[in-house]
């Protein structure tokens, strides 16, 4: 262990992490970036192949977002947003924004940005609000959100509530009141036998149905899904999935949350993973590429009808008390508006589109080996799941860590993977990755699931 190794393991607690594998084993400390790939403190490269977590979508290393910091830096180091007070950064990221939504569901006036620092926080801001839009509208008793299992919405009190994995709630007290979470549209896991997308997307909206109905629908206020699960095992919906879950929401008057933490900005090929995935969302939660993660900051966007119908009431009630200090930070919001302007030079969407397609064709091609049970994605966005049987979907028992093992040989071979929940390795690289570049990718990940086998 060098010097840094063991002032690591002294001095700095771990998230997300196995914390006595940690003291045996040691931290891998990355030192610098560029494009796809990353460089550890022996010089090693690897490809980072997760973007760093879901996040770096401009690649490392990127002048332009450099400077922009610097230059808001020197002219306003910090400015609020609470009282009033605004700053150019936030209102013109503002607009960026509202003009790269698909229109509001309503389709009449804007969207608004209430920004925060993490996907985390923006999804408690979720809850907030659906929380104070219906308590001000005299609906004090319709406040039910419903999520799904192996749904992640980050690790806050109320994140973690919305997040469908178990492992974010034993020991924590988790979930709070008013969090429900119905099934995970996983159909290579849980559609019976024989049945198709279709009728397995049919059984989960009439569940869901079934579930709003026994609340009572004038209890459950919102459902809050990502177009493609992500942290809880890269889960594509099946066929039809979204539509027939909006039929229910609409007939029971509950709003849908679209958390594209993950998906927005490009990462299936549309500027939002709802359009990919045929959603049509009341509300957003943003964050990760927003900024590419050269900065934190994070966004909900709110409906003009939202908006509407909390103005008023305000008025009379005093200040809509929510907001952090660095909500709409300058800095941050002036790299996230100059990294939104590259995407738009440099056509980012359409290349992540472009490169997507042979991505995909890469991951399904690895099927063919022994233990890969299903691949699945879309655009640059991946996950295969391994299982000891493939015919019979048997999985690997949990002790034998199969993704924990295929991420270590991926490393070894010089790339960053992610192992999670369910023996799924997830990848998801920089949107600027080159078709010459996911072959090296998917080269390297074939050589760690042989190796593996
Ligand atoms: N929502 C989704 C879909 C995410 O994938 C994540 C993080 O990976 C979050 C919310 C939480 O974001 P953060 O880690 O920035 O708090």
């Amino acid at each position: 262990m060098d010097h840094l190794s063991d002032l690591d393991r002294h001095f700095v607690l771990h998230p997300a992490t196995n914390l006595a594998a940690h003291q045996r084993q040691g931290p891998l400390i990355i030192e610098r970036g560029e494009g796809i790939y990353v460089w550890d403190t022996q010089g090693k490269r690897y490809i980072e192949g997760l973007a760093g977590l879901w996040c770096v979508a401009l690649g490392y290393g990127e002048d332009a977002l450099v400077d922009a910091a610097a230059e808001q830096m020197r002219k306003l180091a910090y400015g609020q947003l609470f009282a009033s007070r605004s700053h150019e950064p936030a209102i013109l990221l503002s607009e960026k924004l509202a003009h790269w939504l698909p229109p509001t569901r309503s389709g009449d006036g804007p969207w608004r940005f209430l920004f925060g620092n993490s996907g985390s926080d923006a999804n408690d801001t979720q809850i907030k609000l659906v929380r104070y839009y219906n308590n001000v509208a005299g609906r004090s008793q319709k406040k039910k959100i419903i999520s799904r299992w192996n749904g992640y919405h980050g690790v806050t009190v109320g994140s973690a509530s919305l997040t469908g994995l178990p492992v974010f709630h034993t020991h924590f007290d988790l979930p709070i009141e008013g969090i429900l979470h119905t099934d995970c549209p996983h159909h290579f896991r849980h559609a019976e036998a024989g049945e198709s997308e279709e009728a397995f997307a049919t059984r989960l909206a009439a569940n869901l149905e079934g579930m709003i109905q026994e609340e009572g629908p004038d209890t459950v206020a919102a459902f809050i899904a990502e177009p493609i699960m992500g942290a809880g095992g890269l889960i594509v919906p099946p066929a039809t999935y979204f539509e027939k879950i909006q039929a229910v929401l609409e007939r029971h008057d509950v709003i849908l949350i679209d958390d594209e933490v993950i998906t927005g900005f490009g990462r299936l090929g549309t500027p939002f993973g709802c359009q990919a995935m045929g959603m049509r969302p009341d509300t957003m939660t943003l964050a990760k590429a927003l900024s590419s993660a050269y900065l934190p900051i994070s966004a909900v966007a709110v409906p003009d009808w939202m908006h509407e119908a909390m103005k008023e009431p305000s008025d009379k009630l005093g200040a809509f008390a929510h907001g952090f200090t660095y909500s709409g930070h300058p800095v941050a919001a002036a790299v996230a508006l100059r990294n939104l302007q590259l995407f738009e030079e440099r056509d980012l969407i359409a290349h992540a589109a472009r490169v997507g397609q042979h991505f995909q064709a890469r991951l399904a091609a690895l099927g063919e080996l022994p233990f890969v049970g299903s691949t699945r994605g879309r655009g640059l966005l991946g996950g295969l799941e391994l299982v000891r049987d493939v015919s019979a979907k048997r999985r690997f028992a949990a002790e034998d860590k199969v993704a924990i093992r295929v991420a270590a040989l991926a490393l070894e071979r010089g790339l960053l993977v992610r192992a999670l929940a369910g023996d799924t390795i997830a990848i998801c690289p920089p949107l600027v990755i080159t078709e010459a570049q996911v072959d090296e990718l998917f080269d390297c990940l074939q050589s760690a699931l042989r190796a593996f086998a």
